[in-house]
């Protein structure tokens, strides 16, 4: 017969915890809690508390600043599992003198003031600066994009929405008939009442969509252009990512080259990047505007780098006003450099199956009378005269389509024999010498340079590594706010965690 060791689930046992013991030096929360114990001022904070005469008594924004920051830095956004950590978890209770605030005061104290949080985000950055881990020789900036709360489902333009609510009417109306004619036959009740609760769902979400239709204007992008507004946030935007589509916000980083601290950050509900240099640049002004003179001086030498996604001609203009060592690079950078020929192959091979097609020297083409006939001899008709594509202008012309369904030399024409669409031809306009001296032929000339070369190809090893340890190494994926002020803060506790996480690996050997 087996037999077992006693046990007893009744019995009792006093485990003794010293809470202090918990928090043991070299650990990041002994980083952390020193870091907000004695270099941060938290004047700001306090000052939110008006409860000296009456009220209960508030938690410390020193302990919960602690239990954020730590959930953070394990990947917990949630401030329901905050709150649990709080219980469950002896570093948590220590660093939070075992308080254990409910998840509603924790979630307040993470939106509320996002303003703050910027704050506190400008101080761990002079905090980096003093330690010296902020080279002030390059600065970064890419950005991230990152789901929020809100669904993509309710996205759409105006035209769209409006067409998703009739939709929703019309579905209802078809029940309800259908409910009408069947009241005589005996339908089972569960059915009726799940029926009743669909049609109730949907009224709901018509009654949604109009109210957002009436009280929102249309959203439009950057470019002027009208884009999608979403119900439930209407700051976010709907993004491509390698990813797949997203309803989020793009993160964006100024990221110092030597050690990776990020010197400013800011959220933006909008998935194109171009037009983003001006505020990150006023952001790391900002940033070091209460920094010490020769501070702000090493700052003016900094160099500036960031991607193609960042490149456009006003862009450019305005970092040449404001006398920025920028390093920004263009669509054809990685085709230009000799060091990456070999990414050519692709797009040669796509070419080849085209050797055969009528190139635009077998079209008779006179730029100046803007006419254009095609190797048939038919006339094709200007379609623009100047065409932007990329950072080119072209005048196009185009077949019609008559004239291409019937053509016998549409095998050697058209890309494919059998499609639909006229044949096209874009002529390259010549760049004027204005335009060769402009400020998009200057930056190439700059980049394409041996030394612009070598100062751009740090950008990637100096920002890239900050998402990646974000989002793979911490493990936080997405904004769990909604609005773009709230959003902001967030990334903004984000990138200070960073900061702090750099603090507590380089900073100390530097003190
Ligand atoms: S396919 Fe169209 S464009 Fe091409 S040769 Fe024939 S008519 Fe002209």
């Amino acid at each position: 017969m087996a037999r077992y060791k006693d046990y007893d689930y009744g019995q009792m046992k006093m485990i003794p915890v010293s809470f202090e013991r918990q928090i043991l030096p070299g650990s990041f929360e002994y980083s952390l809690a020193w870091l907000v114990d004695h270099e941060l001022d938290l004047a700001e904070l306090d000052a939110r508390y008006c409860n000296d005469d009456g009220g209960r008594p508030a938690y410390d924004p020193r302990v919960l600043l602690k239990i954020v920051l730590l959930a953070y830095s394990k990947g917990v956004t949630s401030s329901r599992r905050i709150e649990r950590l709080c219980r469950e978890n002896i570093v948590f209770m220590a660093l939070g003198a075992d308080l254990q605030p409910d998840h509603s005061t924790i979630a307040d104290f993470i939106s509320r003031s996002p303003e703050t949080i910027g704050g506190l985000f400008t101080q761990i950055v002079m905090t980096c600066d003093q330690l010296g881990l902020i080279g002030k020789e390059m600065f970064a900036i890419d950005g991230c994009k990152l789901p929020s709360n809100a669904s993509k489902q309710w996205s759409g333009t105006h035209e769209e929405l409006d067409k998703k609510r009739r939709k929703i009417d019309r579905a209802v109306r078809r029940m309800l008939q259908r409910h009408r004619e069947e009241d005589t036959a005996a339908t089972e009740p569960d059915i009726h009442a799940r029926e009743q609760a669909q049609i109730k769902k949907l009224r709901a979400a018509s009654r949604k969509i109009k109210t957002f239709l009436d009280t929102e204007p249309e959203r439009r992008g950057v470019s002027g252009a009208v884009v999608k507004g979403n119900l439930t946030d209407n700051e976010s935007a709907k993004m491509k990512t390698s990813h797949g589509v997203i309803q989020g916000y793009t993160g964006v980083a100024a990221v110092d080259d030597r050690h990776q601290v990020v010197v400013y950050a800011e959220a933006f509900g909008q998935g194109q990047e171009h037009g983003l240099i001006q505020p990150m640049l006023e952001g790391i002004r900002s940033t070091y505007a209460s920094a010490p003179a020769n501070s702000r001086k090493t700052l003016k030498r900094a160099k500036l780098t960031a991607d193609a996604g960042y490149h456009n001609r006003e862009t450019l203009e305005y970092l040449e006003r404001e006398r920025v060592d920028a390093y920004i690079a263009d669509t054809g950078f990685r085709a230009r450099d000799p060091r990456f020929k070999d990414h050519k192959a692709a797009p040669e091979r796509n070419k080849r199956q085209d050797q055969h097609r009528f190139t635009q020297e077998d079209f008779h083409i006179d730029l100046n009378q803007q006419t254009c006939r095609c190797p048939a001899g038919k006339a094709m008709w200007l379609k623009a005269q100047r065409a932007r594509i990329g950072h080119h202008l072209f005048m196009q012309f185009q077949a019609y389509e008559h004239d291409c369904a019937n053509c016998r030399l549409r095998v050697r024409c058209l890309r494919d024999e059998h499609q639909s669409t006229p044949r096209q031809v874009n002529v390259m306009l010549d760049i004027t010498p204005a335009r060769k001296d402009g400020v998009i032929e200057r930056m190439k000339r700059k980049i394409d340079s041996a030394r612009g070369r070598h100062i751009y190809s740090q950008r990637l090893g100096t920002v890239e590594p900050v998402f990646g340890h974000l989002t793979d190494a911490i493990g936080i994926r997405r904004f769990s706010l909604r609005t773009k002020r709230k959003v902001d803060g967030q990334w903004k506790w984000m990138m200070m965690l960073h900061n702090i996480l750099k603090i507590h690996r380089y900073g100390w050997q530097w003190a």
